[in-house]
């Protein structure tokens, strides 16, 4: 599943920063993930349930901000959002791109309890 495989991810970050910042419980879970990952919100918060289970942050909440995917036309050098998983530069039609972003999985910042 390859919302597991992103929820691996994020929660080792979630307890490198818990263990640095000495919280005891997480509540709160800000992410920002990039649209080209094509995460389902409900499996990813499935996955993050049963991984986050008898951790410092089970049943924390999962806040998730998309980022919006930015690609850069090697040909015209223009850059743009790319919509429906349309990836042709609109000004010269080219598809050799270049992604400025998009592609994020971080952890913007947690809330817990020291
Ligand atoms: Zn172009």
């Amino acid at each position: 599943m390859h919302e597991l495989s992103i929820i691996t991810a994020i929660f080792n970050i979630i307890e490198k920063v818990s263990l640095d910042n000495n919280l005891k419980t997480v509540h709160k879970v800000h992410l920002k993930i990039g649209k080209m990952r094509q995460v389902i919100p409900d499996m990813l918060k499935f996955a993050f349930d049963a991984v986050s289970k008898d951790t410092i942050a089970e049943n924390a909440e999962l806040l998730i901000t998309y980022i919006p995917i930015i690609m850069k036309c090697k040909s015209c050098l223009c850059k743009f959002e790319v919509n429906e998983n349309i990836y042709i530069c609109p000004s010269c039609d080219q598809t050799d791109l270049e992604a400025l972003s998009g592609q994020e999985v971080l952890v913007d910042s947690l809330e817990g309890d020291k």
